[in-house]
């Protein structure tokens, strides 16, 4: 089959390592509207069925070699057991301890948690440089047509807004700050704390006195519209490490769906869609991209993330991303 996939972010990359294994001619466009860092976090501690495809996630990038590094996680705050139970089953290594520099208890995670080299994954991809627009299920891209048997639009953020489909996703702005600290260990472990509402992962994770934080807050919008992220997240996070200088800011855009969790599926006979990927990509991305292959090669579904699920939905308000438990 000739496949064309929209947009070279971590679902649209995903797909196009696992279809060219199967034989498939498969196109990429990519209109560089989206900036990549180097590195995103990739956490096996998640809820319920994401976390079969954050585990999907990690052995794809085992599979393709794109490099990850692993650091102890600490999860504070009031964390319902029957999610850490999950955990414990999947033979996760957890254990509840107190901390003494973080002047709490928290959960430490041990191999649950990463940064992974994405934009090693997506650098590799080839592409056709171009705008794509989907028009009566026909691709233009810069104004010319291009035939496919199967389109494939994983345009994240803007996937609303280059078709003519009514999609149950919505785009919004999300950003986290660099910031210098006094505590080289915080470029070397993941904070999420739930109980101030905020998290922290390493920049480089070498020690350097260098950290990311970010608080998950989300600002419905257009992705063309540029929005400036306050400091909120540098503020929570001080209170638990102590003084943080904001340094960056790193930003972009993002798509929601109306239960926060991933949509795949098709939207017409020859048009399909993978997205919604609601600020955890890379945790659920090449997972969410294993079950759009397999809906397409061998028609299996699964009903908690098919768009299906939001046929009665004409409108909606985004809730919290699905990395808070
Ligand atoms: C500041 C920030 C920090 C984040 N940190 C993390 C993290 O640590 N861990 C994590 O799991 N997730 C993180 N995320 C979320 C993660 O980046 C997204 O969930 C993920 O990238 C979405 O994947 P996607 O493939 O759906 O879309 P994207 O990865 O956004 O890719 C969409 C691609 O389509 C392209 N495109 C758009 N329109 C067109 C068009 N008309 N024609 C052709 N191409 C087009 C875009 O340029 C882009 O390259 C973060 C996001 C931001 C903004």
């Amino acid at each position: 089959m000739k496949i064309l996939i929209i947009g070279r972010g971590i679902v649209g990359s995903s797909l196009y390592y696992m279809l060219k294994d199967l034989g498939h001619s498969v196109i990429v466009v990519e209109s560089g509207f989206r900036k990549f860092y180097p590195t995103l976090i990739h956490s096996l501690l998640l809820k319920g069925k994401d976390i079969e495809l954050a585990i999907e996630s990690k052995k794809f990038y085992e599979k393709y070699k794109i490099p990850s590094i692993k650091y102890p996680s600490y999860t504070i705050g009031k964390i319902d057991k029957k999610i850490i139970d999950d955990w414990m089953s999947y033979g996760f290594n957890v254990e509840e301890k107190y901390i003494n520099w973080l002047n709490s208890y928290a959960i430490v995670g041990k191999n649950t948690d990463s940064l992974v080299a994405i934009k090693k994954l997506i650098d590799k991809v080839p592409y056709i440089d171009g705008v794509a627009k989907i028009k009566n299920s026909v691709v233009e891209v810069d104004g010319k047509t291009v035939n496919a048997d199967i389109i494939i639009l994983t345009a994240g953020a803007w996937n609303s807004y280059i078709t003519d489909f009514k999609l149950p996703l919505k785009s919004y702005y999300c950003w986290a700050w660099v910031t210098s600290n006094t505590n080289s260990l915080l470029d070397k472990v993941f904070i999420y704390d739930y109980e101030l509402g905020y998290y922290s992962r390493p920049l480089f994770g070498l020690g350097m006195k260098l950290n990311i934080v970010g608080d998950g807050d989300t600002i419905v919008s257009d992705p063309f519209t540029k929005r400036f992220g306050d400091l909120s997240p540098v503020k929570k996070a001080t209170e638990r490490v102590g003084e943080l200088r904001p340094l960056f800011r790193g930003e972009g855009y993002c798509e929601g769906t109306p239960d926060m969790k991933p949509v795949y599926g098709r939207i017409t006979d020859k048009v399909y869609i993978a997205g919604g990927l609601n600020g955890y990509g890379a945790e659920v991305g090449p997972g969410i991209a294993k079950l759009l292959v397999d809906f397409i090669t061998k028609g299996t579904e699964e009903k908690e993330y098919i768009i299906d699920r939001f046929s009665n939905v004409s409108d909606f308000e985004l809730g919290k991303e699905p990395h808070e438990l």
